[in-house]
């Protein structure tokens, strides 16, 4: 093994038994925070728990679960724990309608967040002689800010590109020999594209080593992609907002699952029917906890992303057990003939098809009467062929696809570039019904 692959070794490789004892001291500490705010205060008032209702950290399920709904109709200061001007900054959740949630943050979260960044990044190989772009939006989207912060603590000399403008992305890449960049896959893609367009080759006309991405859901076979279209590793990086963002889980460079920082949260799965916290190897609900936040502790968040925690020690000796890439958020499920279906399912079948290209669209519609899932995929540049052909691959998709998902869908193979691009987090579902 490489010298010095820890950030923290210490941290990163507690035996299980500190670890514990550590999380339990730190969820007292979050209990305490959260008890300042109004809504956890009365939660933990009519429950009757104090500090002293936790010998053990599995005692957290004494705790109710928290919701995005929970989030939303205490907006914005109903779970903020600190007096205000201990508050320095606010980030709030990317993209969903309604009400947004907001986060809180103290000096001492934004510290943390940066610590847990920077310990993601150099554990895939990343140092301070590197150059990091980071393609991510700025503003309340975490994947921004809390990348540079990450970025600079680790000392990398960070370019805050932010998104879209693939030309400029790709002359800044050029000019400051960027090294690393942190981009949203389907983003990755789009790049990819426009190297080719500017007829240039990002391994010989760059010097890109690591990519980072994330954000999103997205496959291990569109993952390979990515890292050919590139000629890099590409790491997957977890976070959500009302865990921080970026830093919560991340792939280290064996790539076999994120590890989950486990000192700053508390993972555990549940059923997302019957609540049920499940064993090791199951998948379900992802819960989250804050272990080490001020402003805002949250405390058994239910974050709706379906994974398993893969049982087993990491060849690279961190403790922190890993979770499985996500294969889908419980909302991001459709239900289409009584079935089932995450778009991850469909994903996966496209992409080791070596025909296809990278983007995609499911639409669902009613058709006289009838419910139509109609599958629209771009072929692969360059992609010529007689119409046999394309005739052969439709009803090849066909049939991968019913047997995956047991519903029949409609496939259309579309000219390369003529589906909605994506800059921001990819629309991979239109419901019409
Ligand atoms: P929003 O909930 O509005 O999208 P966030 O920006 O906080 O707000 O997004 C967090 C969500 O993004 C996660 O809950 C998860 O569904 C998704 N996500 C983040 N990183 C990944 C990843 N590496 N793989 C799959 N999904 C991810
Ligand atoms: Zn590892």
């Amino acid at each position: 093994m490489e010298m010095n692959v820890f950030w923290e070794e210490e941290l990163e490789t507690l035996s299980l038994r500190d670890l514990k004892r550590l999380q339990l001291r730190r969820l007292k500490t979050a209990f305490g925070y959260a008890s300042q705010s109004p809504y956890y205060r009365v939660m933990f008032q009519r429950l009757g728990l104090t500090a002293d209702s936790f010998g053990d950290i599995e005692d957290i399920r004494k705790i109710p679960f928290t919701t995005k709904d929970d989030l939303r109709s205490h907006y914005p200061y109903g779970l903020v724990a600190l007096p205000l001007r201990e508050a320095v900054r606010l980030h709030s959740s990317s993209g969903t309608t309604g009400r947004p949630t907001v986060i809180f943050h103290s000096r001492h979260d934004l510290a943390s967040w940066a610590n847990l960044v920077a310990r993601c990044l150099y554990s895939v190989g990343v140092r301070d002689t590197d150059v990091f772009q980071n393609t991510s939006g700025y503003g309340m989207f975490t994947g921004g800010l809390g990348f540079q912060y990450g970025a600079e603590r680790l000392g990398c000399l960070t370019v805050p590109a932010a998104a879209g403008n693939s030309r400029r992305q790709i002359k800044f890449m050029r000019d400051f020999g960027t090294t690393v960049i942190h981009a949203i896959p389907g983003y990755v893609v789009r790049l990819a594209d426009v190297f080719r367009e500017m007829e240039l080759d990002p391994r010989r006309d760059t010097n890109l080593k690591t990519l980072v991405i994330g954000a999103e859901p997205h496959t291990e076979e569109q993952r390979r992609r990515i890292e050919t279209l590139l000629g890099v590793k590409a790491f997957n990086s977890y976070g959500l907002s009302e865990m921080n963002g970026p830093g919560v889980a991340f792939e280290c460079t064996h790539q076999t699952g994120l590890h989950l920082w486990e000192d700053a949260f508390y993972p555990e799965i549940i059923d997302p029917d019957t609540l049920e916290p499940l064993p090791d190897g199951n998948t379900g609900e992802l819960v989250l906890t804050s272990l080490d936040r001020q402003a805002m502790p949250i405390l058994r968040y239910r974050t709706r992303d379906l994974t398993r925690i893969i049982p087993g020690r990491c060849p690279c000796g961190r403790t922190h057990r890993r979770i499985d890439r996500i294969k889908g958020r419980t909302d991001d499920m459709f239900i289409i003939k009584g079935c089932n279906i995450f778009p991850m399912q469909i994903e996966k079948i496209l992409m080791k098809t070596p025909e296809t290209g990278n983007n995609y669209l499911i639409t669902l519609k009613t058709v006289h009467q009838a419910d139509e899932m109609l599958v629209e995929v771009e072929l692969k540049e360059l992609f010529t062929d007689n119409y046999g052909n394309l005739e052969k691959l439709t009803q090849k998709l066909y049939q991968e696809i019913r047997d995956e998902v047991l519903v029949a869908p409609r496939i259309k193979l579309v000219e390369p570039g003529s589906l909605p691009k994506n800059d921001g987090k990819a629309v991979r579902v239109v419901d019409l019904r």
